[in-house]
């Protein structure tokens, strides 16, 4: 028998020279909306990917080695791997859209992985959730003018949806209309209702520096959100929190690799949101250094829904300040910001198919 095994460890170690990778399992996730396919691979590989209707390809730029009897499951028909050109063909049933394809370095973890995201449903109508900040008994910030943040949110917010609203399709939903005060948490419900694809909360800041002025817009820290993500999983059903993708089959500790997944994949698509509306608002407005910063606001922490907080000025600066309270420069910033989603869901479009 320990023949046996030292047979197997010297198989493993041929096996891992003859070939500098090995596509050792596949992982399936899913749901009515989104499916998961992770591939688990010794190393990290390099590699760029083609979708077709029902196929997708993988091209690995060096060799690497397929694991016998790979199981196959869910909407996925065969796999066939090319070795004179090293692509991975993935065939599936039915044909597949919204396809998101990204790497995550192996760094800490046993495999480096290849997540395939992608949706049986042509969904085209986007859903938007903008979110005028603040409300009712909570004013938010109180302007130099004494000018009430709560009603310069709700004007841009309400300007924003009639700008959405004639210029794309997509379905825009406030999470209040009216001077209400709104718990953050209820906030953030009311996206994972809708099913939302992006969320945008809109608010003023206020700084004792009077001199500080300009636009800075925020994504979730990293850090405050593995804790938040902690307390979450805690408190709710692990499967309600993973985009869909239903994880009650898979052991504790895939959860935490896929919840994890979950989490990069939105800050990264939120800072890619982040990225076209300073595009977007670049040559024309003000802009805070750094404009792009992360915080642990509780708005932002919807695990699955990407979400962007802008502070759109501060009302304790007398240039900011008359900007924020003037129609021209609240529908300016509008146009600005409808251009950024538009750009935003054009590129994620393009990117994934
Ligand atoms: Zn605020």
């Amino acid at each position: 028998m320990a023949n046996f095994f030292k047979f197997i460890f010297f198989l493993i170690i041929y096996i891992n020279q003859a070939y500098s990778n090995e596509l050792v399992n596949l992982r399936f996730g899913s749901n009515e909306e989104k499916k998961r396919i992770v591939l688990d691979l010794f190393e990290d590989s390099s590699f760029s990917h083609k979708v077709f209707e029902k196929k997708i390809q993988i091209k690995f730029n060096k060799k690497i080695k397929i694991k016998e009897n790979i199981k196959l499951k869910d909407n996925l028909k065969s796999i066939f791997y090319d070795i004179d050109s090293n692509i991975l063909t993935l065939n599936f049933k039915r044909s597949i859209f919204s396809t998101n394809i990204y790497l995550l370095k192996k760094k800490n973890n046993v495999f480096s992985r290849i997540v395939i995201d992608y949706s049986l449903n042509n969904k085209k109508t986007k859903t938007i959730i903008i979110d005028p900040g603040h409300g009712g008994k909570d004013s938010g910030a109180v302007g130099i003018f004494k000018n009430l943040e709560k009603n310069i949110t709700l004007k841009v917010g309400l300007l924003l949806k009639d700008k959405f609203e004639k210029e794309t399709n997509y379905k825009v939903i406030l999470t209040r209309n009216k001077d209400l005060f709104l718990k953050l948490r209820n906030r953030t419900k009311i996206a994972k209702k809708n099913d939302a694809d992006i969320f945008i909360s809109l608010h003023a800041d206020y700084n004792r520096n009077k001199n500080a002025r300009g636009i800075s817009l925020y994504t979730l820290s990293e850090r405050a959100s593995d804790k938040e993500a902690a307390a979450l999983a805690r408190r709710e059903n692990r499967s309600d929190l993973i985009g869909g993708v239903d994880l009650t089959t898979e052991s504790s500790e895939v959860t935490s690799i896929l919840l994890d997944l979950t989490k990069r994949d939105t800050l990264n698509q939120s800072s890619h949101l982040v990225k076209f509306l300073i595009k977007s608002f670049k040559n024309e407005m003000n802009l805070l250094q750094r404009t792009h910063r992360s915080a642990g606001f509780a708005v932002l922490k919807s695990l699955d829904i990407p979400s962007v907080l802008i502070e759109m000025g501060y009302l304790s600066n007398k240039n900011d300040s008359k900007l924020l309270i003037t129609e021209s420069y609240q529908k300016k910033l509008s146009d600005k910001i409808v251009k950024a989603v538009i750009n935003y869901f054009d590129w994620k479009d393009k990117n994934n198919g």
